[in-house]
């Protein structure tokens, strides 16, 4: 029996870190720093947003944010900001993101990476179903069994489960979990100490709260007001 010719392998993908960032922390980096290297990433590309699409409005403003996640990056090889999102109007849809991601990168496999947390609220995304048009779905996932997902999400996951070098055949479409270490580090609790005085060192690079000290940022929570749209 001839063998079937296995189609060429795409070139290394490109991982997506989208997030509010409000303030970024090892629990975002370490696990990309993981995904870089188990999935031979080319890199991974923090995409912080101007105005997230699914909460309230973060505590400092995006160019604030942006710088962070540029000091926490900083000397990392393979660790890429990337302030598109900055560049938009409105609120900062992710498909949107993955378009013209994919507009700039042809040829290129693109892997959006989410928490597991995030990941069993994507069906509440604008546009959801289209994310797996552009880009394939790394969820980041704590080792050992995890809870089921509602029906739309299993019906969603169940065609397109990938391993990892599926990731490398085809441009976009599957979705991955992969255990990474888990820090329960939060940037709701980050803030949350420096509102109270209080020091979230060891939780976040040095770089990056040197920087929150000298700004003064987070010296109070957010009143009711400064939360909306
Ligand atoms: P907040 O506490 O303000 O909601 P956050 O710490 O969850 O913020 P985000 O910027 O909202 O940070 O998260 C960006 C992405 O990183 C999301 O996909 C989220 O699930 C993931 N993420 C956040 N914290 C962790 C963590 N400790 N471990 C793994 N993934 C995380």
């Amino acid at each position: 029996m001839p063998v079937a010719p296995r189609s060429p392998p795409c070139p290394r993908p490109i991982g997506i870190l989208g997030g509010t960032f409000d303030p970024i922390h090892y629990g975002h980096l370490r696990p990309a720093l993981e995904l870089l290297e188990a999935l031979d990433l080319v890199e991974v590309r923090f995409v912080p947003c101007r105005i997230p699409a699914h909460r309230g409005a973060p505590q400092i403003t995006a160019e604030q944010r942006l710088a962070l996640v540029r000091l926490a990056t900083a000397g990392q090889a393979g660790f890429v900001v990337d302030d598109r999102e900055l560049c938009r109007d409105g609120p900062s849809y992710m498909v949107d993101t993955l378009a013209s991601l994919r507009e700039d990168f042809s040829g290129i496999p693109l892997c959006l990476i989410v928490g597991a947390d995030a990941f069993r609220e994507l069906h509440t995304w604008h546009r959801w179903r289209e994310l797996s048009r552009f880009a394939h779905i790394v969820v980041m996932r704590r080792p050992g069994p995890s809870k089921p997902f509602v029906p739309v999400l299993e019906e969603f996951i169940a065609p397109r489960r990938a391993d990892p070098v599926a990731l490398r055949r085809q441009l976009a479409g599957g979705v991955l979990f992969q255990p990474v270490t888990q820090l329960d580090i939060s940037a709701t609790d980050i803030r949350a100490l420096l509102a109270r005085g209080q020091s979230p060192r060891f939780l976040l690079p040095e770089t990056v709260l040197a920087h929150i000290h000298e700004r003064a940022l987070y010296r109070s929570l957010p009143t009711p007001a400064a939360v909306t749209l």
